[in-house]
């Protein structure tokens, strides 16, 4: 998947620190735990099950994103997939979350492989830090989604890629012994090149995982694909499917042929220039766009981070084949004529400082829309950014006369699948029992009502939490009552490190909640506070009628200096400092649900 946010956890995403480097620290400091919405469920990891096959979803049950699943057999352990939590990445202010490893903690050895099931980064986002941290398992998946890793590495941190043991899948024929599983693999139709469907056959049961899916109707190579053949597998056959769509019908949804021919026509027909915004995780569509853009001697220019680098890879993969002249760089595009530039950007969801927004607030150093231009917004509307949307197409619609998306013409199609690919799938593959994973709560349990229509036996339909554990054995399936730790692990900071997001998201934090500044006197030589500590607050608090509250600030920021740092003059005050940050905005966080900016000052005296 590639754009729901959760609401609920961006409140809790944002980062107490200004915009210092990160990237140059060691991996583990940019990692933040924070407290679980329901602490109670969480109990110390279990080190060992007797038995049976377990199926532990340390995230994506619960949300769309931070997908990673356990599967524990005879001592072993494979993993699925390594998401991250998190808008597109040029949504500023959002930190994102991963998966908590603490179940894993003292078991690396036992690690016999990570499956990355496609490139997206709610599947592979936190594979930088989880792999580090986990001593670099070897990691299993097609050349797409490894290039990708190895990219997000070296965003990650520079040289990190070359630690990467990897083994590429170069057949879905293939198969993979990984301790005491069998690995196979099958096709599946999804946005990007590569993605790849996993099996996993242990003697206790077979699990059959999609990863991201749909069931396009007559999809652009030709081939629809279907799955009755997974039925043949042993049983029992236990269905774990990405249940996106769980509430979205088939009702008016149109082929990816139709898509693509709305879209060619638009491009072909346009009299000024063309603007496509769509996500950058649509890597096919854009793929496909630059070749039929070289098919009727059009340029193209993407414009986003992530849809360059994307594209960069797809290309060097020879999966997008397109002569280098047809690319150009937006600076260039005004040595052509209009109606041969297409523009390809992120933004679609009116992102504040995202490419689309800026081009169409004038904002852009290069794009400037006029009157005959083509706007073409190929992408849905994630949930909660309606209004903003609104407002950026009617901005819109005054400057340019042809502005067109989903509603107008059928311009997008989501990659996922619908209520009845959940159905069809079901009946294909005949599972013993059936799991519905990757979404939010509501959307597994839709997915679940879908199942039991088809006459599927409801008793045998798992929802799990995350962090659950579903054990198999001997035909029979059970969620056990001991859970392990899958409370949210947050990262503190961009993974690409560019300087103008950066500042955007201080900005967003500063106007969204504030800004704290304590100031403290230090006395040089015997490492002690002299004298009272100050806290200035803008836009946080009213200082004068939250007196008590700063009394307690105060008083933390004592107790957190006389902790950090030694008796004498060789106290690391960048360690004191990071602390007042982390320690005061969890404080702050608890009782006002705010992450003001926190700037600590220390003066040494
Ligand atoms: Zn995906």
């Amino acid at each position: 998947m590639n754009f729901v946010k959760t609401m609920s956890n961006n409140k809790t995403n944002k980062t107490n620190s200004p915009s210092r480097s990160r990237w140059h620290k060691p991996l583990v400091r940019n990692i933040k735990r924070v407290e679980q919405s329901n602490p109670n469920k969480v109990q110390t990891p279990q080190s060992e099950f007797k038995g049976g096959l377990h199926i532990i979803p340390l995230g994506g049950n619960e949300e769309v994103g931070r997908n990673m699943t356990l599967f524990e057999y005879g001592g072993d352990i494979i993993i699925l997939d390594m998401g991250m939590q998190f808008p597109e990445e040029d949504m500023p202010g959002i930190d994102y979350i991963i998966p908590n490893i603490n179940y894993l903690k003292g078991k690396e050895r036992r690690i016999k492989g990570v499956i990355l099931s496609h490139g997206h980064l709610d599947h592979i986002g936190a594979a930088p830090i989880l792999l580090h941290n986990l001593s670099y398992p070897l990691v299993i998946g097609r050349d797409m989604t490894i290039a990708m890793v190895k990219k997000k590495m070296e965003d990650f941190q520079k040289g990190s890629s070359q630690y990467l043991k990897a083994k590429r899948i170069k057949s879905v024929d293939e198969k993979i012994t990984l301790g005491k599983f069998e690995v196979e693999f099958f096709d599946v139709e999804h946005s990007i090149m590569d993605a790849v469907g996993v099996i996993i056959k242990t003697p206790e049961g077979t699990v059959i995982h999609p990863g991201d899916w749909t069931m396009e109707k007559g999809p652009v190579d030709g081939k629809s694909l279907t799955y009755n053949h997974l039925a043949k597998l042993p049983s029992p056959r236990i269905l774990m499917l990405e249940s996106l769509g769980a509430i979205v019908g088939d009702a008016g949804r149109v082929s990816e042929e139709e898509m693509y021919r709305n879209l060619q026509k638009l491009i072909y027909e346009a009299k000024g220039k063309v603007v496509i915004g769509t996500f950058s995780s649509q890597i096919k569509r854009i793929g496909h766009i630059l070749e039929y853009a070289e098919k009727i001697g059009k340029k193209v220019a993407l414009d986003g981070y992530s849809m360059k680098m994307n594209m960069e890879i797809a290309k060097q993969l020879g999966y997008v084949k397109a002569h280098k002249d047809t690319l150009v760089s937006v600076a260039e595009i005004h040595k052509y004529p209009e109606n041969r530039i297409i523009i390809v950007c992120t933004g679609a969801q009116g992102e504040g400082n995202a490419v689309l927004s800026r081009i169409i607030t004038d904002n852009h150093k290069y794009i400037k829309i006029k009157k005959n231009d083509t706007v073409i917004f190929s992408s849905s509307i994630i949930p909660g950014n309606e209004r903003t949307i609104q407002r950026l197409k009617d901005s819109l619609y005054r400057k340019c006369d042809n502005v067109i998306h989903s509603d107008i013409m059928d311009v997008h199609i989501s990659g996922h699948c619908s209520a009845q690919d959940i159905q069809k799938m079901l009946i294909q593959v005949s599972p013993q029992f059936f799991l519905p994973v990757y979404a939010n709560y509501y959307m597994l349990k839709e997915a679940e009502k879908l199942a039991v229509k088809t006459g599927f036996p409801k008793e045998k339909i798992f929802v799990l939490d995350n962090g659950s554990i579903l054990e198999v054995k001997k035909g029979r399936a059970e969620v056990l009552l001991k859970k392990v730790d899958a409370s949210y692990v947050m990262v503190d900071g961009l993974g690409i490190g560019d300087v103008g997001e950066v500042v955007l998201r201080d900005r967003t934090q500063l106007a969204q909640d504030g800004i704290l500044v304590i100031v403290a006197m230090i006395d040089g030589e015997s490492g002690q506070l002299r004298g009272k500590v100050e806290v200035h607050s803008r836009g946080f608090v009213y200082l004068k009628s939250s007196k008590d509250f700063i009394g307690e600030i105060n008083v933390l920021v004592k107790d957190i200096i006389s902790k950090t740092s030694s008796k004498d003059h060789t106290t690391n005050w960048g360690y004191v400092k990071d602390n007042l940050r982390d320690k005061i905005g969890e404080f702050i966080f608890k009782r006002t649900e705010r992450r003001p900016m926190i700037l600590p000052f220390i003066v040494e005296m």
